[in-house]
């Protein structure tokens, strides 16, 4: 009998199995391709899902070769919009998704777990003590838990009987992943808002590498070339631009749909096979990616007898609030850029400008695109990072608790607390007691930014969430 079985290795899959193994639970990941991906797919990765690497001391790759994107900018015809800058500490940076893949794949083997590729899970049932599946392998395996990071079209949510509610947007979308040769600078988003459509260009790594997306209004769904591209891109750029070097080009349509339920019993969905939706703003994988991570502590707790069975009901009414919010959030941007109607095109054409030039909209937007400010009821919030002291050297809250695997307990006070603890006094106590870690405040960041009054208590979750 497994204990867990993880089905596909995407982006979700992996995270799932790593972290299951970072905590010491066995599991097997299967996945029917015959091997990672080659496709660029998902380019975004969020500063939230970049804070989640750093604790898992796997940031770096991700940070040296992805490009750090440093505004967006609206465009429409030939005018500026805005220039919607991003905070260091919201910045995204953007890398092929078949490169996150390879460096996920490589931290799960580095924890000694293999990929099962080429392995189709083609069905399941439920039995009283264990789920059945059966495999393409011709193997029937029994398990306990059974995690479908099967993406859109997942197996397990189809052979839950679970519905996937939401509607395809009527618009067929091309993507071409180019080199473009024009004035922008290749780590700052370009849109394009034009009475015929929207095209964006988001930079990639290489010489001036961009993925394009525009609408394919024709209706047709024939294949890109790049003789069309290089005609969308003259159409909305004033000046010079060159388009070369084709390497994936294609045509897509968006959907937008959410599963009714991420968990029944002993089976639960991660990632696309929970949601899907318009790759604006490029949340798709880091939610698959947060999914997992919400997930796999919770259900390495319950298997490790540490927690209840009721600890996994938090997976789903936590994660499928964010999945709606997503959805809406998604389905109102993807409709305000492809907008169509004359009189609807004129009042965003006023409207548009002098909302996005407002520093509030834009940090309050950008704060929404890093996903850092992904909230759990009214107290979770995620426990925010802060410059302290130790031993009169400084360092930050997130350097001390990283890649722990329990929960931390934060004391701010005077009295030195008995029980293992952060605590935060105020550097003229006597020495702690054991499993205390006497942290200074000089600056007062820290009461700031956790509203520390003297004697709070601060529980934080594996995940990085208040309690
Ligand atoms: C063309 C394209 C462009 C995209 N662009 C963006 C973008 O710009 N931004 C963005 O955020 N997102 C984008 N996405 C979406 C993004 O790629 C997904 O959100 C992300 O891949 C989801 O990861 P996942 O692991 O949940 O699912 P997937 O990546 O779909 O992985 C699912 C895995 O499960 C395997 N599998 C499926 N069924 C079975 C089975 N029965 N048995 C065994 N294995 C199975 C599959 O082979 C696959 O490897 C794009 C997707 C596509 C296709």
């Amino acid at each position: 009998m497994e204990e867990v079985v993880v089905i596909g290795a995407g982006p979700s899959g992996l995270m799932m199995a790593s972290e299951l193994a970072r905590y010491g639970v066995p599991c097997r990941i299967l996945d029917k391709a015959k091997g990672p991906t080659k496709l660029s797919k998902a380019l975004a990765l969020q500063a939230r899902t970049l804070e989640i690497f750093d604790f898992l001391g796997i940031a770096d790759p991700f940070v040296k070769e992805g490009i750090h994107l440093k505004a967006v900018n609206p465009i429409s015809r030939n005018k500026p919009l805005a220039r919607i800058l991003f905070e260091p500490d919201t910045a995204p940076i953007t890398l092929p998704q078949s490169r996150t893949e390879q460096l996920l794949g490589a931290h799960l083997s580095s924890l000694g777990v293999q990929i099962e590729w080429g392995v189709e899970l083609l069905s399941f049932k439920q039995e009283q003590d264990a789920i059945e599946l059966k495999l393409s392998s011709g193997e029937v395996i029994q398990t306990q838990w059974l995690i479908g990071c099967d993406g859109a079209h997942s197996t397990v949510r189809g052979g839950l009987d679970l519905k996937f509610k939401g509607e395809p947007f009527p618009d067929i979308f091309s993507l071409a992943d180019v080199e473009i040769e024009w004035e922008y600078p290749h780590d700052e988003l370009v849109v394009f808002l034009e009475p015929t459509g929207v095209v964006a260009a988001f930079p990639m790594p290489g010489d001036q590498r961009y993925r394009l997306i525009y609408e394919h209004l024709s209706g047709e769904a024939n294949e890109p070339t790049l003789e069309e591209v290089q005609l969308v891109l003259s159409r909305c750029v004033g000046g010079e631009v060159q388009v070369t070097h084709p390497r994936w080009m294609g045509n897509f349509h968006i959907s937008s749909r959410l599963t009714n339920h991420y968990k029944r019993g002993p089976i639960f969905l991660v990632g696309d096979a929970a949601h899907i939706h318009s790759p604006v703003g490029g949340q798709g994988m880091n939610t698959g990616l947060q999914d997992a991570f919400n997930l796999a502590w919770k259900l390495a707790f319950v298997i490790q007898g540490r927690e209840g069975k009721e600890l996994l009901e938090t997976y789903e009414s936590e994660r499928q609030r964010v999945g709606e919010r997503l959805l809406k959030a998604t389905e109102i941007a993807t409709s305000v850029a492809t907008l169509k109607n004359r009189l609807a095109l004129i009042l965003r054409g006023w409207v548009a400008p002098w909302l996005l030039n407002r520093k509030w909209v834009q940090k309050k937007l950008t704060r929404a695109i890093s996903q850092l400010d992904i909230k759990y009821g009214k107290k979770g919030i995620r426990a925010p990072n802060t410059v302290v002291y130790l031993n009169g050297e400084k360092t930050d809250l997130f350097s001390l608790w990283k890649g722990a695997r329990d929960y931390k307990k934060l004391v701010f006070g005077l009295k030195s607390p008995k029980d293992p603890c952060f605590w935060i006094g105020t550097g003229k106590e006597m020495p702690p007691a054991p499993g205390v870690t006497l942290l200074e405040d000089r600056t007062g960041e820290a009461r700031r930014a956790y509203r520390a009054k003297e004697g709070s208590v601060f529980i934080i979750r594996p995940d990085g969430y208040l309690l």
